[in-house]
């Protein structure tokens, strides 16, 4: 069935389990990641926030492959990869503005760090 929690484990590097992070941002589990198949679709299923993108088994399995990751099972949990914290500052989007060298305001939307590499890049 869906939840089926042991399908996709032949393709796993021994001793290795899959993890099912939430990297949908305006989820109240952001962040929080589970180590069984059932029950990370059945969060996809049960949040709101959800709801519009998860909405079909077809859906919800995508999602499922796109977000997954092979962690091992005896290390502590890690983030996954390109997964940043709410608190992390690349994670906040702004409306920046600043000058370039001849005074010229230059605005657009980011992250700081996207801000940075947008400055430098003027100031080549
Ligand atoms: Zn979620």
């Amino acid at each position: 069935s869906e939840f089926d929690d042991e399908v996709d484990d032949s393709d796993l590097p021994s001793g290795h389990i899959w993890a099912y992070p939430c990297k949908l941002l305006s989820c109240p589990d952001y962040g929080k990641s589970w180590q069984l198949r059932s029950s990370f679709l059945a969060h996809l299923q049960d949040r709101e926030a959800h709801i519009s993108t998860a909405t079909t088994p077809a859906a919800r399995r995508s999602i499922e492959l796109a977000w997954r990751y092979a962690t091992d099972p005896y290390l502590p949990p890690r983030a996954a990869p390109c997964f940043l914290s709410r608190e992390d500052p690349d994670e906040q989007v702004w409306d920046y503005g600043f000058k370039d060298d001849t005074g010229k305001v230059i605005t657009d939307t980011g992250t700081l760090k996207e801000m940075e590499i947008h400055k430098a890049a003027l100031r080549q």
